[in-house]
């Protein structure tokens, strides 16, 4: 089976989205690149992640030919393929519709530094212009704004997180949203307190190599 490694992550964190809450149903997506870029493993469309398989994990070339697998790939993998075209850092991406971030999303509000978690994602969370599900067009509005974050907001959708492997993309997945839910709470009693440009980017460079452990690789 091609890419055995990175359809076995994908299958792996695809039941994670579900057990942390961040996705209900069948919503949201993920992928993996192979090592060398030239191949994605992406979920499929409508399959329940409490049971993927590697084998439902369907594998792609970066021009979006399926070359491996049977069922029909996700419906958002034109954005998948965008951002892992656009930056050689960008390996894996995590979609999600997590419910403080869609909710700052349908607000067209992007996600201030209120919180230092948010140094995962960058020193802000940008909001992309809404363009309906799956285009090409929504696709190039998440690239020209994602600059070197790791994270943006799509209006009146939800997220979409990028990362060097699956770990680090499913963590700010994660972190984003807290720090949105953090945001929420505080501006519903009152105007909270935004951390400065330099004091989020000591904490960007403190977490360069944060959580990198010997062996893990995804
Ligand atoms: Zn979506």
């Amino acid at each position: 089976m091609l890419l055995l490694d990175e359809r076995q992550a994908v299958a792996e964190y695809g039941k994670k989205l579900i057990t942390s809450g961040l996705v209900k149903g069948t919503g949201g997506n993920i992928s993996l690149a192979n090592p060398e870029k030239t191949l994605l493993a992406i979920t499929p469309s409508g399959v329940p992640y409490e049971t993927l398989t590697p084998e439902d994990v369907v594998v792609v070339d970066l021009e979006g030919n399926r070359v491996d697998g049977q069922l029909k790939p996700s419906s958002e993998m034109a954005f998948h393929l965008a951002l892992i075209k656009q930056r050689p850092d960008i390996k894996a991406v995590v979609h999600t519709h997590s419910e403080h971030a869609t909710a700052l999303a349908c607000l067209r509000w992007e996600l201030p530094a209120v919180h230092y978690l948010i140094g995962s994602a960058g020193s802000v969370v940008p909001l992309a212009p809404y363009a309906t599900f799956g285009t090409q067009a929504l696709a190039d509005n998440i690239c020209r704004v994602i600059g070197s974050g790791n994270a943006v907001l799509m209006a009146n959708h939800g997220l979409v997180t990028v990362g060097a492997n699956l770990r680090k993309a499913f963590n700010t997945a994660e972190l984003v949203e807290y720090v949105a839910k953090v945001y929420v709470i505080t501006k519903s009693v009152g105007t909270p307190v935004q951390l400065s440009e330099a004091e989020i980017q000591e904490v960007i460079d403190r977490s360069v190599g944060y959580g990198d452990q010997p062996g893990k690789k995804n």
